[in-house]
This record gives C-alpha cells, sequence and structure tokens, in this order.
C-alpha cells in the first residue's frame, strides 16, 4: 500500500472501499492488526509524541480521518482519493459484520455508554454480533481482567474508545497478548452512536 508523509506520520493513501477490503483481509489472516484514524489534531499530537508517532507508523493501516489530512496531502502534492473517518470506517464494518458474521467488541468510554453504542449497533444493524462491553475507567489492576474478558469473547474486531494516544499505547500494550485480528483506536465514536 502507497503512503504519504503529513508532518511525521504516514498515512496510507486508501478510499473508504479500500479501507474495508483491507479489514477484511486482515480478519482472514488471523494474526493481530492495528488500525489508527489519524485526524490532524492526533498528526499535532504524534508531532510531539515520539511512541504515538512510532505507533501510528507501524500500524498495519492508517487511514486519512479528516479533511484537513486530505488537503495536508494534496497541498504536497501527493495523491489523497477521499477522507476515511474512523467513525464512518466503523459503520461500515458493522455492515458487513452482519452478512461476515464478524464478533465484535466495544471497550471505552464512560459507563454505560458501549453497552448504549451495542444497543443502536443491533437496532441498526439487524444481525451483528457484538459479543462484550467494557467501559474505559479502570486501573492498572483492573487490566488483566478486561483483557482475559476480551480475549474470552475471541473477536474479531476490537473497537478501543479510550481517547488519543491512550487507546494506540493500551493496544500497543497489549496486542500480542490479545491476539485480535483487527484492532481499531476509535476515539469518540461510542459517544456519537449513544447520541
Ligand atoms: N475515555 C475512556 N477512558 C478514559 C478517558 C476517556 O474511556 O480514561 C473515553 C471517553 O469517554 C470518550 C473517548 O474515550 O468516549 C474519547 O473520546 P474523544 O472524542 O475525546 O476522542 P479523541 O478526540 O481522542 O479521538
Amino acid at each position: 500500500r502507497n503512503r504519504v508523509a503529513v508532518l511525521n506520520v504516514m498515512i496510507d493513501v486508501v478510499t473508504m472501499k479500500e479501507a474495508v477490503e483491507t479489514v477484511k483481509q486482515f480478519i482472514l489472516q488471523k494474526k493481530s492488526h492495528l488500525v489508527v484514524t489519524p485526524n490532524p489534531e492526533i498528526i499535532m499530537m504524534a508531532n510531539k509524541d515520539e511512541q504515538l508517532a512510532r505507533i501510528i507508523n507501524n500500524a498495519d493501516l492508517v487511514i486519512p480521518d479528516g479533511a484537513g489530512v486530505v488537503w495536508a496531502a494534496r497541498y504536497q502534492g501527493d495523491t489523497m482519493p477521499e477522507r476515511v473517518a474512523g467513525y464512518d470506517l466503523v459503520q461500515n464494518l458493522l455492515i458487513e459484520a452482519m452478512s461476515e458474521k464478524y464478533k465484535i467488541y466495544l471497550f471505552g468510554g464512560a459507563p454505560g455508554i458501549a453497552e448504549k453504542a451495542k444497543k443502536i449497533a443491533e437496532e441498526r444493524y439487524p444481525g451483528v454480533h457484538i459479543v462484550g462491553t467494557r467501559n474505559g475507567f479502570f486501573t492498572k489492576q483492573d487490566e488483566f481482567q478486561i483483557v482475559n474478558n476480551i480475549k474470552a469473547s475471541k473477536p474479531d474486531i476490537l473497537l478501543v474508545a479510550l481517547g488519543v494516544p491512550r487507546q494506540e499505547k493500551w493496544l500497543e500494550e497489549y496486542k500480542e497478548e490479545l491476539n485480535i485480528p483487527v484492532s481499531i483506536g476509535v476515539g469518540g465514536t461510542f459517544d456519537v452512536m449513544a447520541g
């Protein structure tokens, strides 16, 4: 896949359709994959946070989440077909999940938000299989139990909403242990779904 630099992060040159197909391929491959959704704010953050920049640059799919990212790439003379927002990618993956029978886990958000997003997803995408939820407020000691619960649910896709950069750093720490085909840092997606 083609990548272009925006400041110190490399962004994939992908359309929404290609991003969805890429995630579907990741699920077939079984090994862990990380998807990140940098918007201009996150790119600015990565410019000052080397660990975040490294995680983004090692991610398996980096989508251009925001008109500003598309604009910056084009301004430099690079190709960038369209904005691929994290929220929209999640909705498209939930649509795929209906026919492909993907199992999805929602981790993060204030207490009750992931449950509400699950309910909304089940109404919006009939037959979608949300295998677990967990709020994003926890201590270090809770993490063992959280990781074990996610693993026991055997999701194909893990959506993590702890905010940037916490969600990316958390996923980096537990990626191998979790061994889930696709993990995505989704920021405020559950809040938007829950309304
Ligand atoms: N959040 C969380 N645990 C925390 C801090 C934040 O679960 O310790 C959640 C918060 O409730 C919200 C999401 O992380 O649902 C962050 O959303 P925001 O829109 O701030 O995301 P970003 O702008 O970082 O993508």
